[in-house]
């Protein structure tokens, strides 16, 4: 497992770990100044940007773009709304690629309002899948599964296990020899807890499909779904034992911070929170 002591530059920061507190620029000039060698930022921000002026910027900061947040979700109540959000995914692909992010990442969704067809949802997230893999493949970019933890599965995600996105994986992109375009972003926040985790890890290595490694750190106990992520350390997530595996699998990419916490760090100055990852990144992950 690479040491990550001194080794900032293989660490990123996600932008929402931030709250959205700056402009995208001063995100930008803070990660950079923080000593960090990537930032993955999200659609939100670049609403209204020129997005390769934006691309420029991160590459002056010296900063690479460790992924780019997130899909809109696919399945849909009927088929118009279902060809609408795989145009809207398109032009973010596009813009993935002007950004050359490691990899689009798909948080993709559930059972739209009013329905309760899980497997209507995961076979609208197949074909939708198969979709955005066609175009992604047109202009050099690369998808990234993202399963999230099941405790989503009514509204953020039909795609809850490795094993779930990696069996997608092998079913629209079967192994070739080449190099995938398809693969995963393994967030420890939402797979920490899964008895299959390592052999699930150990199944990617061959096909080298990690395309993004997510950490921050499972609080207990935990007072919102969503915006209570802990800083890495302060929770009951063996980071290292999962980097561990994760890295013995080939993965060579960033160790990306990503936290969502309106409880905590979302109210404190952007450089303290920098200042506290970096901090734990090098010495509890
Ligand atoms: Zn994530």
């Amino acid at each position: 497992m690479r040491d990550l002591a001194g080794r900032l530059d293989l660490c990123s920061i996600n932008t929402a770990t931030l709250g959205y507190q700056a402009p995208i620029r001063e995100t930008i000039d803070a990660i950079a100044r923080a000593g960090f060698g990537a930032i993955a930022p999200w659609r939100r921000e670049l609403e209204g940007e020129d997005v390769a002026a934006v691309a420029r910027h991160i590459r002056d900061a010296g900063l690479a773009v460790s992924g780019y947040c997130r899909s809109t979700y696919i399945p849909a109540a009927n088929r118009e709304a279902f060809l609408a959000n795989i145009e809207d995914n398109r032009r973010a692909i596009d813009q993935t690629a002007a950004l050359d992010a490691a990899a689009f990442v798909m948080v993709v969704g559930s059972i739209p309002e009013g329905s309760k067809d899980l497997a209507d949802a995961r076979a609208q997230l197949a074909e939708g899948t198969a979709l955005m893999l066609e175009h992604a493949k047109s202009v050099g970019a690369r998808l990234a599964l993202e399963p999230l933890h099941p405790m989503y599965a009514g509204d953020r995600s039909c795609l809850n296990t490795l094993e779930q996105a990696l069996d997608l994986c092998d079913a629209l992109e079967p192994a070739s020899g080449e190099a995938p375009s398809l693969g995963v972003a393994v967030d420890l926040y939402h797979v920490w807890w899964d008895p299959k985790l390592e052999a699930q890890i150990a199944r990617v290595g061959a096909q080298q499909r990690i395309f993004a490694l997510h950490v921050c750190d499972w609080l207990v106990p935990t007072r919102d779904m969503l915006t209570d992520r802990g800083m890495m350390g302060d929770g009951v997530i063996d980071i290292p034992r999962v980097r561990a595996m994760v890295e013995a699998s080939g993965y060579a990419g960033a160790v990306e911070v990503e936290i969502f916490s309106s409880f905590d760090w979302w109210k404190r100055p952007i450089a303290e929170t920098l200042t506290v990852c970096a901090e734990r990144l090098q010495s509890v992950c």
